[in-house]
């Protein structure tokens, strides 16, 4: 199996990554970050050229209010950024999914970045999660753990059924319900229910 196979789009494609950006960013239509102009703003190909006679990058968008460009990544952590879009994803998702964090030395192997850049970027995204609207989310000593609701089956080896294969028994958790709480310690708690198999 390819990476392509397991991994979302976005992650591994540059005009994915972009596309997907664009549509977490602007649910309602491109908003121009230098007037505010929502849905005002048309794209432009990346074949013309600027006003300053230079090649017109990918995603690159013109506000039909104040003929301005701009792109998705303006006003974010990935703006002026070398590091293609899909790996700012990626690490991204790496740097949230991974329950005990993530190194920089990590993302350097994984994403094939120097560790310089994997630095730059763990740095840059643990300073988004500093900020709103994450900032006022669950702070302190959190605990966490999960249980899977639905009465337990039983599958001992005394049910193996003459000529059954073990991976053909079905899952232990299968048509449970999985339920993760998060607890701030003195504080509030947060528990979110899942189906089985639990797809994020
Ligand atoms: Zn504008």
């Amino acid at each position: 199996m390819s990476k392509a196979d397991i991994l979302a789009p976005h992650f591994t494609d540059e005009q994915k990554a972009r596309e997907y950006l664009e549509a977490q960013r602007w649910p309602n239509g491109p908003v121009c970050p230098h007037c505010g102009l929502l849905g005002q703003a048309y794209k432009l190909t990346p074949k013309a050229k600027s006003k300053k006679g230079t090649h017109v990058r990918q995603g690159v968008w013109k506000c039909a209010g104040c003929r301005e460009e701009f792109t998705v990544t303006v006003g974010t952590i990935f703006e002026s950024s070398h590091i293609p879009l899909h790996k700012w994803l990626f690490a991204y998702h790496l740097l949230c999914a991974s329950k005990k964090g993530m190194s920089a030395h990590q993302l350097h192997r994984m994403l094939g970045i120097t560790y310089r850049s994997a630095w730059f970027m763990a740095h840059r995204i643990r300073y988004t999660m500093s900020q709103e609207p994450l900032s006022s989310k669950l702070a302190g000593v959190i605990e966490l753990d999960e249980t899977y609701i639905g009465g337990k089956k039983r599958f001992g080896p005394h049910n193996v059924k003459p000529g059954e294969r073990q991976k053909d028994r079905p899952h232990p958790h299968s048509g449970k319900e999985v339920v993760v709480s998060v607890l701030q310690r003195g504080g509030s708690v947060q528990s979110h229910q899942f189906a089985w198999p639990c797809h994020v």
